[in-house]
């Protein structure tokens, strides 16, 4: 009988709840020991929109130039400045001007267009894929800071974890990015803690 492979993990990760989000966080750990740059080449960054790009599986998308690589990464921290404002008192009119303008820059550009198939089956392509993902984290981020959602943004309570999300959650006091990896780690942590003393050292 042949076994089914375990599924591998994903090489990124998502489920931020926001593309910009999800983004924002191929710079790991951001401001803390050990943060770590997934995109450290034009390979990852082509194999970041293959994963969370809009475009059907398979489809291959090439490495983009390192200038594009470069752009990307600064998008990056721009949605990341803007959002650090618009959390702030100050709000969006606190994101720097550099930033606000590389943001409405990337934003103008093509977006990923759906098209609807004979069959049925909707698709999305774009003559630049890379690009046209970018212009949608610009607009998705520019969105986020400027509409009521932001009141959801929150900073994910792990205490290894730098990541943001939204907090769709109906009563609003979701923790963790993730109850896959930060809130069980935390419910383990707790757990420990609470049975330390009985279980003697
Ligand atoms: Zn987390």
């Amino acid at each position: 009988m042949l076994e089914t492979p375990a599924p591998t993990a994903p090489r990124f990760r998502s489920g931020a709840g926001r593309i910009c989000l999800d983004f924002m966080r191929t710079l790991r750990l951001r401001g803390m020991d050990g943060a770590t740059e997934e995109l450290d080449s034009a390979d990852a960054l082509a194999a970041w929109v293959v994963q969370l790009g809009p475009y059907p599986d398979g489809v291959a998308i090439s490495a983009p130039t390192s200038e594009v690589l470069r752009e990307a990464r600064a998008v990056r921290e721009a949605v990341h400045a803007l959002l650090t404002a618009a959390r702030s008192p100050a709000g969006p009119v606190g994101c720097p001007p550099g930033e606000r303008e590389l943001l409405n820059r990337t934003a103008a550009a093509a977006p990923p267009v759906p098209g609807l198939a004979a069959d049925g089956t909707m698709t999305w392509t774009a003559g630049d894929p890379v690009g046209a993902v970018l212009a949608d984290i610009a607009r998705d981020a520019l969105l986020l800071a400027t509409s009521p959602a932001l009141n959801r943004l929150r900073a994910c309570s792990g205490p290894h974890c730098a990541a943001w999300f939204l907090d769709t959650s109906r009563p609003g006091n979701r923790r963790w990015c993730s109850m896959d990896t930060c809130g069980n780690r935390s419910k383990k942590q707790t757990w420990r803690t609470k049975h330390a003393p009985a279980m003697g050292s």
